[in-house]
């Protein structure tokens, strides 16, 4: 009986009152602004990174259709960061590149595959598609709280350009994923 009685307190619990001081409110904004300005700068720097990665992995890939799959990201990164130019524009911002930790680990890991494995076989693919979806699952992640944020601010033209660079990662990644079957179907079919 004590559980249900604090299963429903738990549900009717309200939200602390946020009410404040309308220069707090202001102060809060614009230091929401500058984490969402550098967040931007985090995937810009993100984005620039990994769009001279793209080219190395393409040169390392076995199969013509995923070299071809990284050569038409590479194109679409471009873009990507075009993207982002536009958005730091429409902010009133400078476009500033800003160290992404996570990213430099994602491609440092890429790197470490093609070291690891030979040219020509199937398991360096299956490393690429590999590293390349840890890659797009980052992009997808970052773009999709970022497209919130940017709707919440108000910023309906900025969340709508990082939507469309949203969809074009999550195109990404299902391609790399139909790639990674044929792959595995291929690798099994030469046992
Ligand atoms: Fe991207
Ligand atoms: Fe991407």
């Amino acid at each position: 009986m004590a559980t249900t009685k604090t299963a429903a307190a738990k549900t009717t619990a309200k939200p602390k009152a946020t009410k404040k001081e309308s220069n707090t409110e202001k102060m809060e904004n614009s230091e929401f602004h500058q984490f969402f300005v550098d967040e931007l700068k985090d995937i810009y720097w993100a984005e620039k990174h990994l769009s001279k990665a793209l080219p190395k992995m393409k040169k390392a890939a076995t199969s013509p259709e995923l070299a071809t799959a990284f050569e038409t990201h590479t194109e679409e990164t471009k873009n990507h960061i075009a993207t982002l130019e536009q958005v730091f524009q429409l902010l009133g911002e400078k476009a500033q590149a800003k160290k992404c930790d996570a990213m430099e680990g994602l491609i440092a890991e890429a790197e470490s595959i093609i070291e690891d494995t030979d040219a020509g076989t199937m398991i360096r693919d299956a490393g690429l598609i590999l590293a390349a979806q840890k890659v797009e699952h980052y992009e997808i992640a970052t773009y999709g709280t970022l497209v919130v944020f940017a709707h919440n601010m108000g910023h309906q033209e900025v969340a709508d350009l990082l939507q469309f660079t949203l969809d074009n990662e999550k195109a990404t990644d299902i391609a790399l994923t139909e790639i990674a079957v044929k792959t595995i179907n291929q690798e099994a079919a030469a046992e």
